[in-house]
């Protein structure tokens, strides 16, 4: 079975602060990490694989550096990493990212066989949308199951998924034909530690790298050029003031320390000028 997951490279959030002036990330300095949920999801095809046996194949649109989150996928235990990396790919929206993703599926495809499982993350913790993973499977046709909380079943020979969905107030079981593309929340698994071997062939793994062209990507469809998004703004909301903290001994006290304030706020709004 040939099982493809898509990751990005992501900021790690906690670090994450916008430029006030000219409302763009600011990138420098701040530490890059795969993409969280696309961890859970190379460990799930990584545990597909174990399963039914099989290829993993990691594939990442971004820079250069984003090699660094293949590399983690390579220490996870995916057979092999796939950068898709172009200027033409630069300045793309969650539209024109789904459909260079979906150009790199196809020639993966055309290398190591027809995938029959695509998996990616639920979100990336950066852009948030959500929307890649299903972009992705409308490109190429595929059904989806996103917010796959446990696979069941892969069973090729009746070409079928079974999978179990989280949904916001329980789990939905459902089933689809193969090839399936799955988007994985984080309840899904726990990813592994590497192992010795895994770490030391991620070190030394050169990723294949494929541009526009080798994925036979029409240039117009693709990075700015083929994003109909446009970001009218970015800021960061004002911070707000901290909370008033009111102690006491016992609830009474603390009821009785809020009137107080609440009694002071009012008369200084009432004596307050204009
Ligand atoms: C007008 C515009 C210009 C932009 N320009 C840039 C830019 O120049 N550089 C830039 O980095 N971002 C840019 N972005 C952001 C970019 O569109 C998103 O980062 C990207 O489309 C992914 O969307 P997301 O982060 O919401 O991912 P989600 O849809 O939340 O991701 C869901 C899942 O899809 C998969 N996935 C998402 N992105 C990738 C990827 N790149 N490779 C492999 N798998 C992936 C992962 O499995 C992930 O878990 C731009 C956005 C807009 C609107």
């Amino acid at each position: 079975m040939h099982i493809i997951v898509c990751v990005k490279q992501v900021p790690d959030t906690t670090d994450v602060r916008i430029n006030p002036e000219t409302g763009t990330l600011v990138r420098e300095g701040v530490p890059s990490i795969l993409n969280p949920y696309d961890a859970h999801a190379c460990e799930e095809a990584v545990r597909l694989k174990e399963r039914y046996g099989g290829t993993v194949t990691a594939i990442s649109m971004g820079p250069p550096q984003a090699a660094e989150a293949l590399r983690d996928c390579i220490a996870l235990g995916a057979d092999r990493a796939v950068l898709i990396s172009d200027r033409a790919f630069a300045g793309a929206d969650t539209w024109a990212t789904s459909y260079a993703l979906s150009r790199a599926i196809r020639r993966a495809e055309r290398e190591w066989g027809p995938a029959q499982v695509i998996l990616c993350g639920k979100q990336a913790i950066d852009g948030d949308t959500a929307q890649v993973g299903p972009g992705i499977a409308r490109r190429l046709q595929l059904p989806q199951i996103t917010y796959a909380y446990r696979i069941l079943e892969v069973d090729k020979a009746a070409g079928r998924v079974v999978a179990e969905r989280r949904l916001e107030k329980g789990i939905e079981t459902v089933e689809a034909p193969l090839p399936c593309l799955l988007t994985c929340v984080e309840q899904i698994n726990e990813p592994r530690y590497a192992s010795l071997p895994n770490l030391i062939r991620a070190i030394r793994y050169q990723c294949i790298v494929w541009g526009a062209a080798d994925v036979e990507a029409d240039p117009n469809q693709c990075g700015l050029k083929g994003s109909p998004t446009a970001v009218a703004r970015v800021f960061a909301p004002p911070e707000r003031e901290p909370g008033d903290i009111i102690e006491g001994a016992d609830v009474a006290e603390k009821v009785s320390g809020l009137l107080d304030r609440i009694q002071t706020r009012i008369r200084e709004a009432a004596t307050a000028p204009g």
